[in-house]
């Protein structure tokens, strides 16, 4: 494979484009939720291209897209690419769909070269990456996972108290959802192409990055209930502040994430709701969200375990309710070494930079870890900028991925 015709860049980028106008918002803004409009009609606009491409459309309970180019040996598991189409509200036209017109432009790359494959090679549109209409991120693959249960997602409602079976139905998707799990080999390996959203591969002028763990959040929910009074008449012995009780949790969190060795951790407390919030009024109830995150589950689950003894201890010592609530506790991903080294060697066949490196938000790809091996390529992104309307990354870095993308799924589908 030689080097790279700039015209295979040019169309890749003018569809991104064309996508990024199927948006609620007015442009350059991409407002983009899932089972919308605008999400089906770029599903439309995405899948059109895929058939242009004669790749074979399926489509699952759930809405997430397998477009097949079929392999010479249909008997063996695909090779998977891919990632979302879906966008938070005010946000940019990369994060997602470079990963998914990227994959697609992988494949026509491939073709045009006349390569034929012996394992199919699959692109995935997956369903509802943002959180935004559920509350939860990666329903699609989530639910691949079987990570979510399809008893849990049936209880899930949006804001307007709509359930996800109502949305989807009317959305066109039907079908049980105990159809939409995956067993582990349905996929032989799967590799995400995507935005690094952080600033460290443009800083250091590097094109590629190979990730090779994704980090996952635990997010805990804690409630401290003390008692309230008169900021004036009441005095400080004997009192039962619950905003100085959380005080004392929120740094023993910080304490903890410090204190790992491992620069990986991560701990943050970005929700502090106090009550009743008055400036003479002792602080009866606090609300505080805390957000651990690593690349190893354990040490995760050790800054974890510190957090809840700090809660045990501050509650028995000043007297004060605290009750811990786990939201949820995805476990990091390690990302398969025979694709990292395939992904090397791509790098390398290129002639582009590149680096291993970890992905600190988190992916389609942490839950298809659960059953297929996986790996990631990082592209820069402006000032790492993600999410928002001026996200950007250049036709060179997104020329760069797609290359070190499409020789990866030659080597992987030989
Ligand atoms: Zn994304």
């Amino acid at each position: 494979m030689g080097d790279q015709p700039k015209l295979f860049i040019d169309a890749v980028i003018a569809e991104l484009h064309a996508l990024a106008k199927i948006s609620a918002a007015d442009p350059p803004v991409v407002t983009r939720v899932v089972f919308s409009q605008a999400d089906l009609r770029a599903r439309a606009y995405v899948k059109d291209l895929c058939t242009k491409a004669g790749l074979t459309i399926h489509e699952d309970a759930i809405g997430n897209t397998f477009a097949r180019w079929q392999g010479s040996d249909p008997s063996l598991a695909p090779v998977g690419t891919g990632s979302h189409i879906d966008a938070i509200p005010n946000a940019g036209l990369y994060d997602g769909c470079v990963g998914v017109l990227g994959g697609l432009e992988a494949i026509r790359v491939l073709q045009k070269l006349g390569f034929k494959p012996r394992r199919s090679i699959e692109l995935v549109i997956f369903t509802s990456e943002e959180p935004t209409r559920f509350g939860i991120g990666c329903l699609g693959s989530r639910m691949m996972a079987s990570v979510l249960t399809p008893a849990q997602a049936e209880k899930l409602r949006d804001k307007d108290g709509r359930s996800l079976a109502e949305v989807r139905s009317k959305a066109g998707f039907t079908g049980t959802l105990e159809s939409v799990a995956l067993p582990a080999g349905r996929f032989h390996q799967f590799v995400e192409l995507h935005i690094e959203q952080g600033p460290e591969l443009e800083k250091e002028g590097i094109d590629i990055g190979l990730v090779t763990h994704i980090a996952a959040p635990a997010s805990q929910r804690i409630v401290i209930e003390g008692e309230g009074g008169h900021a004036g008449a009441r005095l400080m012995p004997g009192r039962k502040d619950a905003l100085a009780a959380a005080a004392e949790l929120i740094l023993a969190l910080e304490a903890a994430a410090k204190t790992t060795g491992a620069i990986d951790t991560v701990g943050t407390v970005g929700i502090c709701d106090v009550f009743p919030g008055a400036v003479n009024s002792i602080p009866s109830r606090v609300h505080i969200t805390t957000d651990i995150r690593d690349i190893d589950s354990a040490r995760r689950d050790r800054v974890l375990d510190a957090l809840l003894e700090a809660c045990s201890e501050v509650s028995a010592r000043r007297g004060v309710t605290i009750t811990t609530e786990l939201i949820n506790a995805d476990p990091p991903a390690t990302c398969d070494a025979a694709i990292l080294d395939a992904l090397e060697a791509s790098a390398i066949a290129a002639k582009k930079s590149y680096k291993r490196m970890v992905s600190r938000a988190y992916h389609d790809s942490l839950f298809m870890a659960r059953i297929a091996p996986v790996a990631m390529v990082f592209i820069p992104c402006r000032g790492g900028v993600s999410h928002r309307p001026d996200e950007y990354s250049s036709p060179e870095w997104i020329g760069s991925g797609v290359h070190v993308l499409s020789r990866t799924l030659a080597t992987l589908a030989v």
